[in-house]
This record gives C-alpha cells, structure tokens and sequence, in this order.
C-alpha cells in the first residue's frame, strides 16, 4: 500500500442501526452541568445525565483517562439514549460506536478483531487538504467543435483574466463539459480547483469574486512562484479509523462498508494506516477525535475480551468506552469466577458506575411526544395517553415501537391521526415480552413433548 486512501466524509452516507435514538442531541446539561428535564430530546434521569456530563467534562479536561463508564439499569431505561448523548456532547463530529456483547460470538471473525473493529468505528479522524483555486474573470472562451460528428472531444482556450495577469488554458473535455453545464460566458467570474479542474461560476463581476473571498469557508489567497493569484481552500472531512481501513483493505474495499460486511481486516493494513496518520498528525494534516464505544450486555463479553479491553484503554487514542449491563453479581465468562456485573475487578477498579432508574409516567409520555414528532406522526390525546399507560406496564421501548405501527395502521384506514383504535389494533397484533412470557407459561404443557 503506497498511499492510504481516505473517504471524503460527503461521499459516505453511514448506515447505523441509531434510528431508534434519532431524536437524541445531547445530554441536556445546562453551563453548570445540571440536567433539565427535557432538553435537546433527553427527558428525566437526570442524576444519571448529570453524572455522565461531569465525566465527559473530567475527560475534556485531561483529569482522568484510561476509564471507562459502566451504566447499570434495567432494559429501557435510557442506557444507549445516554452513551449516544455523550457522544452528542462530544460534538457534531465525535463518532459513535455500538455494539451487543454477544456480537462477538460471529463466525466470521475472531472476538479481538470485533472489538478491535468497534474501537475504530468510534475513533475519528479529521483531515484537513488544501486545493488551490485559482478565480479570475473569463475573458474569452473558444471551443472547436469536434470535426466528427459523434467525436467525444472537444478542445478549446479559456482565457482567465485573474487582478494580477491573464492566463490561457488549454481546455480539456471534462472543462469543456463543466464550462457548458453552468452555462459559463465572457464576462463571468469563475473559480477553478487547479486539482480536479472543477469550474465554479461565482458571479459577473471582481467585487462577487472578492465576496467569496470573504464568505468562503477558510480560503486564502496565496502569491504563487508563477505570479497567478491562487487562492487554497481548505477542505476538511472526518472518517473513522475503521472506514480507513476498509477503504484500504484489499479484500474488501468500499462497498464492504455500506453492506457493513467488512470480515477481518489484516494487522499489517492497520498499521500501515496507524503510521500514516501519526505521520499527518505532525504535518498537522490530520487530528483524532475519539468518540464514544458504547457495548451492551457486557456481561456476555469473556475474560479475553476483558483483557482486550483494559489494554484498549490505555492507548492514547482510546474512545471513551461506555459499557451497559443489567446483572447483578454473576459469572465471568471464561472463568469459574462470579463477580459484580460478570466484570472482572482490574476492569471493574477502572469504571465509574452510574445507574438508571425506571421512568415514571409522566417521564414516559416526554418521550412519547419526542419520538412521535420525530417520526412524523400526529396522534390523538387519548391515544398518547393510552400508549403511555402501554409504555408504563410494558416497556418504553415497546410503546416507542407502537408508534410507527399504529401510524401504519392509521395510513391504511386513511386516518387523519393516529387514534385509539390504531394503537389497540397493534397492542393486539404485536405481543409484548409479558404478555409472550405469559402465553408461554399457559400454555407450556402444550409446548412440551
Ligand atoms: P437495553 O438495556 O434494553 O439496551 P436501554 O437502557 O439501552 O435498553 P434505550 O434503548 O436507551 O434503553 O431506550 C429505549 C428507547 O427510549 C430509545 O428509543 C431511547 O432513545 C429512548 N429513551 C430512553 N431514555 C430516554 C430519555 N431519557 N430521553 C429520551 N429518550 C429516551
């Protein structure tokens, strides 16, 4: 590999299962790092918010490191919606990872190449690359019409008049074709990125182009050592460490990320990679910005991957690993061992614990109201109320789930909004944990044979 390729952050649209936390941008902290009830799409547990907000702030302020946050709660508490908003707090370009603690147990990779995999995709990289531009006023262009008909190129001269000279360029079919896509005449002011010979037409007149000038996003003008007036824009985009080496990866590539069917990338790929961006580092090319690895049902993990991740911790690009459980004192996988959590203690000795409680009714109904605006969909007053009850004797997650069932339902009777009778039809179709525990136990002499 003699050139690592990077993805330009535009051109990769990430496919994450984070649908269900969409609504979440933050941990709603107020300056003093206190939880509002409701803010930037995070209702109640704010003890826990708060605890989560003062860690980041410990982190962002270098006093501590090589930690990790246990969140402990029981299922639908809020747990993921939290290590997504500390990501959120990280800032808009701060990645975030998830990952089930069984999903180590795949047939197509080891369990260290998974985590090791969940660690990049929560590492970023930003980039930073400089294009020059050179803008000037078109004096004059002349394009020859191909002497074939059929004949795919064209050739002509584009004069440039820039403030400080004339330059006349050779015009190529790809500038020819850029040139009549935007319509560009005599007169107009053009900006070309000298790289990819890209034409932008910026307006008719020198006092738009120095406009641009001011507007544009951290462009300079430059003297270049040929006397044209060049100006650099810097164009920046962020990937993770992961999408790099897919990217790279011979046997994948590209599409691999998009079918998220990346199997094991090798260990000389990573460190090629981890040696080109330590090397843009300096040039100051290229800066980490650790997001946040959050691992469900940790306790699934085995005493291999917990060693994994106590070395993990102490790599200087380290995320901030958030890991989730709902047990109690249990078993270490891999050993004969209990333990708090199923964590074993050096582990254990390096997390700070926060805990979540249930959510009251009121709480419930918050996010309801959240989800549902975030989804598109009206819904009656009673039928909130009878989602929240829902929400309340079931989970939050299953009532969240209803949502976009009972709008479906909705759709199809041509409703206006959603009603009770929509929420009921569904509440009857889709069984929630209880009712389907219950059934089995009613029935589980006929189950057994
Ligand atoms: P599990 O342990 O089963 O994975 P969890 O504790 O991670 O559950 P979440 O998945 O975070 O629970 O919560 C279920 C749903 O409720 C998600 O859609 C989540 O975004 C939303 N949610 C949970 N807590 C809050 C909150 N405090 N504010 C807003 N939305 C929330």
């Amino acid at each position: 590999m003699t050139e690592v390729k990077v993805l330009e952050g535009k051109d990769l649209t990430r496919i994450e299962r984070i649908g269900a936390h969409s609504h979440i941008r933050g941990l709603g902290l107020d300056d003093a790092l206190e939880a509002r009830k409701s803010s930037q799409g995070m209702v109640g547990q704010q003890a826990a918010r708060r605890a989560a907000g003062v860690i980041l702030q410990m982190i962002k302020d270098g006093k501590i490191a090589g930690r990790a946050v246990l969140l402990a709660g029981q299922p639908g508490t809020g747990k993921t919606a939290i290590a997504m908003g500390m990501a959120k707090a990280l800032g808009e370009e701060a990645p975030f990872a998830m990952m089930a603690g069984s999903e180590i147990f795949s047939l197509e990779m080891s369990k260290t190449e998974a985590l090791t995999q969940a660690f990049r995709k929560a590492i970023g990289v930003r980039i930073k690359e400089e294009t020059e531009i050179i803008e000037g006023e078109v004096v004059e262009i002349q394009i020859d019409r191909p002497a074939t008909v059929g004949a795919a190129s064209k050739t002509g001269k584009l004069t440039l008049k820039t403030t400080e000279m004339e330059t006349v360029y050779d015009l190529g079919t790809k500038m020819i074709e850029a040139l009549t896509k935007q319509k560009v005449q005599s007169g107009d002011v053009v900006a070309i990125d000298k790289a990819s010979g890209k034409i932008s037409k910026l307006g008719r007149s020198f006092a738009r182009a120095r406009d641009y000038d001011a507007m544009g996003p951290q462009t300079k003008f430059v003297q270049c050592p040929d006397g044209e007036l060049q100006k650099r824009k810097e164009v920046v985009h962020v990937v993770t460490l992961h999408e790099i080496d897919v990217i790279n990866s011979r046997t994948q590539g590209f599409l691999a990320l998009f079918a998220g069917d990346t199997g094991e990338i090798r260990t000389e790929v990573r460190e090629q990679i981890d040696t080109k961006v330590a090397e843009w580092r300096e040039e100051g090319k290229a800066e980490i910005i650790p997001g946040v690895l959050f691992i469900d049902e940790v306790h699934m993990l085995d005493i291999e991957c917990f060693s994994y991740l106590n070395r993990a911790l102490e790599n200087e690009m380290a995320p901030i690993l958030v890991v989730a459980t709902n047990r109690g004192i249990t078993r270490i996988r891999g050993t004969n061992y209990k333990s708090p959590h199923g964590i074993p203690i050096d582990l254990l000795d390096r997390l700070l614990i926060i805990t979540t409680v249930p959510y009251s009714e009121e709480e419930i109904r918050m996010i309801l109201d959240i989800r549902c605006e975030e989804e598109d969909v009206e819904m009656s007053e009673d039928a909130k109320e009878l989602l929240t009850k829902i929400g309340k004797e079931t989970s939050l997650r299953y009532a969240i789930h209803l949502i976009t069932a009972a709008s479906l339902a909705c759709q199809k009777r041509k409703g206006k909004e959603v009603e009770i009778e929509d929420i009921s039809r569904v509440y009857s179709l889709f069984v929630d944990v209880k009712r389907s525990t219950q059934f089995l136990m009613e029935y589980q002499e006929q189950f057994m044979f």
